[in-house]
């Protein structure tokens, strides 16, 4: 297997989004990271004040700008950054997921009510949103397509249809994990990037086939503005991260002291901050890009906490080794929400293990050989579990069954 690893971080040369190692054997995205301690930030700041200052409604007729919301990652930070040091009147907007846990209903509440915000939801049709996660599961293996894409499009159709031109988005995935662009690029949101990344390269009109229980009504609300559409507002798309030194830790932990933002522990990895509003994000989905990709998201978070300088690659990988396999959480109220059994569930996942790194050794028993299996290679040392590190936990979302189903926030449909 021609795999090449990053010799600073934990990426290899098969990271999904596409890295470069170069020569002394450093990835793009830790090339990339580098610029967060030399740009001059107070100007990278100006020039985003600069930029906002064009769509602030000096008549206050209309909103200045939409900001995506979801009860979990970065979220508050976004909201603190336009509202409290931009001084902008943003209308946020939420996709709801479904997957929602208490405590992520209860951050994005307290969000809206601290900051002082206006907030409009989508909530698609529960049927159709189940019909899709189905076709995408079986298809390519993934239950957060409709998440993703509804995360990705209910904005710019908002932004278009209340004629509110600028978006505010956090940090550019392709730019904080593997470096695709400089900040100095100030990149913007296209559709492109949407389809080939966020989507992973499914439209939502690639997803009908001929003689399917799926139609093309079921997928209105995917559907991405026309670009004439797109133009005749002037809607664009920009990320705070090109303009702000972005340090997802330092921030959730500024969110925690002065907002009230609710953390809660994994059994898939140490970031407690991140993905707290989701069941399945942690667990039944990381899982899956475990078996297609052979990492899965603690390798992010520790191939950032390594760039932060916080941990040591060798505690990174440790971490790693700690959280990969352990079985994810909640996979009994995906299957009973989408209704299917734990043995279906088992047999559409395990098509899509990557021969890359896992063998099959006897009935549904597999031999790993991932990333960090691999990564030895590069660590003769002997692995240390890090104590140093810290992430705060001030709340829990363990799943009470006799309350807590998937809802529709403020609504209680399962
Ligand atoms: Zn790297």
């Amino acid at each position: 297997m021609n795999i090449k690893f990053c010799k600073r971080c934990l990426y290899s040369s098969y990271h999904p989004l596409g890295i470069v190692i170069n020569e002394d054997g450093i990835c793009s995205g830790c090339k990339i990271h580098e610029e967060k301690d030399f740009l001059d930030w107070d100007q990278r700041f100006n020039k985003l004040e600069k930029i906002v200052s064009n769509y602030r409604n000096k008549k206050s007729e209309n909103y200045d700008c939409i900001v995506p919301v979801t009860g979990g990652n970065d979220s508050y930070f976004i909201v603190h950054v336009v509202k409290n040091i931009l001084g902008l009147n943003p209308l946020l907007v939420s996709y709801n997921k479904y997957f929602n846990t208490p405590l992520g209903i209860k951050n994005l509440a307290n969000l809206r009510i601290r900051f002082n915000c206006d907030i409009i939801q989508q909530n698609v049709n529960p049927h159709t949103v189940k019909k899709i996660t189905r076709k995408t599961l079986r298809q390519f293996g993934n239950i957060y397509w409709p998440i993703l894409a509804g995360q990705t499009v209910f904005p710019v159709q908002t932004a278009v249809r209340f004629k509110i031109p600028l978006i505010i988005w956090g940090a550019h995935q392709g730019l904080e994990q593997v470096g695709m662009f400089s900040h100095l690029n100030e990149v913007e949101m296209t559709r492109r990037y949407r389809k080939d990344h966020d989507l992973f390269n499914y439209e939502a009109n690639d997803l009908i086939l001929p003689h399917d229980e799926l139609v093309k009504r079921d997928l209105g609300q995917y559907q991405y503005p026309s670009d004439s559409n797109l133009r005749e507002n002037n809607v664009r798309g920009i990320y705070l991260g090109n303009y702000i030194r972005w340090d997802p830790k330092q921030q959730h932990e500024k969110m925690i002291d002065k907002y009230g933002y609710l953390t809660s522990s994994f059994s898939r990895t140490f970031d407690t901050y991140d993905y707290v509003d989701c069941y399945n994000y942690m667990n039944l989905h990381d899982l899956l890009k475990l078996y297609k990709h052979g990492y899965s998201k603690v390798t992010d978070h520790a191939t950032r906490e390594i760039r932060f300088g916080r941990i040591t690659r060798e505690q990174g990988l440790s971490f790693v080794k700690k959280y990969e396999q352990n079985y994810p959480e909640y996979l009994d109220l995906f299957n009973n929400w989408l209704g299917i059994d734990d043995k279906g569930l088992s047999l559409i996942m395990d098509q899509f293990r990557n021969e890359k790194f896992w063998k099959k050794i006897s009935h549904r028993k597999w031999d790993f050989n991932g990333w960090s299996e691999l990564n030895n290679i590069h660590n003769s040392k002997k692995i240390i579990t890090d104590k140093k590190i810290k992430f705060s936990i001030n709340s829990e979302f363990k799943y009470n069954e006799k309350t807590d189903h998937y809802i529709t926030v403020g609504k209680g449909w399962p």
